[in-house]
């Protein structure tokens, strides 16, 4: 077992037994679920809409060279700046050149989970830039020192007595605010921050090839600041952003809205397509779009893994998992988390440290149910798990269990073997720590289900006759 699984296994036993954690985070879940079976009304065919998605990321996917440089041919023809980044490191290096060139002090930031992906807050605070969170909720993560807890809601996981004493103890805020208050003081405060910044940086949602836009998503006004504000802006897209089409979003839309939060339509929906045109009054004099790969075209090399390339970042798989319900976000300690983090993250970071990960799953297919592009996560985490054995990235035990595990399975004496006594003699001194001291241990019946069909047919048998 290496370190991280290791580390893995640790934070999850202790946010299992952990039940005030547990009662926030299914709260929370309890009322996103609740909203999106309201919001999910507005389609008259949802699982036709699902299917329509599926289809344009496949196409916008099976294509992505060609519509990535479609995409540039556009966006530079309007004034805005293409960078491709090959990896994090690439995309760091750029931004901060761009933030030296504009000798940037301050940088505001929409919420973003690729700028999470690249680690860029620490990069640029290690420069003495300040760089502040603008979404509500990374703010109040970013006040915390965490990152993000959940793809679409970052704070999910904290009170709102909890967001008090922490405005309380980091702003000097008065104790105990009750929500309105706390968003209207973070909202004085931010203003000031938009007016500073030399440099506003955004996440995208999807990149439009045919016109070379970039489409941006948000409840909160903070992004359109973000993005208008500050003399250049900078937007961050992973290269599966992409759509073939503006025509698209008239799916993607609400279909990410309505997964995301219940809504219909998210309230803001910006399209950028470079920076402010001459005789414009608004918006950025500068516009640089990132283009980060980072290991995606690993996954676009596999055949039957790129399908995780369609991901719209609803994070309405991680609101059904089982799993995410029981151990939360930060356990993953990933950028990503709960399923779509559980089948990318050992793809893009390497399926010997993270193929934990994919065996962090019941494979109820939940996820597989809710995802509006019809992901087969569950099976792709099979996938994940065959490709770690192929790789023997197990260790010698694993591997022997496992072995051992098939003999037995495959033999009718030793599945019959005295049930009571051997096998749950084996259970108990074999399996009671991986099964954990929070669930009580199964115990096995005195005859194995073989014996106990055959019994009730010759009992038939005898009746009959
Ligand atoms: S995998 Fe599907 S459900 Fe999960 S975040 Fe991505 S689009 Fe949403």
């Amino acid at each position: 077992m290496n370190q991280l699984e290791a580390a893995f296994l640790a934070r999850s036993r202790e946010k299992v037994s952990d039940l005030e954690h547990r009662r926030k985070i299914n709260h929370a879940l309890k009322q996103s679920d609740d909203a999106f079976q309201k919001g999910k009304e507005q389609f008259s065919d949802l699982a036709a809409a699902r299917r329509l998605a599926k289809n344009s990321k496949w196409k916008a996917i099976e294509y992505l060279d060609r519509r990535l440089e479609e995409f540039e041919e556009k966006f530079t023809r309007h004034g805005g700046k293409v960078i491709w980044a090959e990896n994090a490191q690439q995309a760091l290096d750029e931004i901060g050149t761009i933030c030296k060139a504009k000798n940037a002090r301050t940088v505001v930031k929409s919420k973003s989970m690729v700028t999470e992906e690249i680690h860029l807050n620490p990069f640029l605070e290690d420069r003495g830039i300040d760089v502040i969170e603008t979404d509500l909720g990374e703010y109040i993560q970013q006040l915390a020192g965490e990152p993000p807890y959940h793809i679409v809601a970052p704070s999910m996981h904290k009170s709102k007595e909890e967001v008090a004493q922490l405005f309380h103890d980091k702003l000097d805020a008065l104790p105990g605010l009750p929500p309105r208050q706390l968003t209207l003081f973070a909202r004085k405060k931010l203003r000031k921050k938009f007016r500073e910044a030399e440099i506003g940086i955004t996440g995208v949602n999807f990149l439009l090839a045919d016109i070379g836009g970039v489409a941006v998503t948000e409840n909160e006004g903070n992004a359109r600041l973000t993005s208008s504000f500050p003399k250049t802006h900078i937007a961050i897209a992973g290269i599966e952003k992409v759509l073939s089409s503006v025509a698209d979003l008239h799916l993607f839309w609400p279909l990410l809205a309505t997964h995301g939060s219940g809504q219909k339509i998210t309230v803001y929906n910006s399209i950028f397509t470079g920076p402010k045109r001459p005789k414009e009054a608004d918006g950025p004099e500068e516009m640089y779009v990132i283009l980060l790969n980072n290991g995606r075209t690993n996954i676009l090399a596999d055949v039957k893994a790129r399908e995780g390339l369609y991901c719209i970042r609803c994070g309405a798989c991680l609101n059904v998992c089982p799993v995410y319900k029981n151990i939360g976000g930060h356990t993953y300690n990933t950028t990503y988390s709960g399923p779509i983090g559980a089948v990318i993250t050992p793809q893009l970071r390497g399926s010997r440290n993270y193929k934990h990960l994919s065996y962090a799953s019941s494979l109820c297919g939940a996820c597989t149910e809710v995802c509006p592009v019809r992901i087969n996560l569950h099976e792709l985490l099979l996938d994940n798990r065959q490709q770690a054995v192929k790789e023997k990235s197990g260790t010698r035990t694993e591997a022997f269990t496992w072995y051992a595990w098939k003999r037995a399975m495959l033999s009718r004496s030793v599945l019959n073997i005295a049930n009571e006594g051997t096998k749950n003699f084996f259970m108990k001194n074999l399996f009671k720590s991986a099964w954990g001291n929070e669930r009580e241990l199964p115990v096995f019946p005195g005859k194995s289900f073989n014996e106990q069909w055959k019994k009730y047919l010759d009992a038939g048998e005898e009746r009959a006759v």
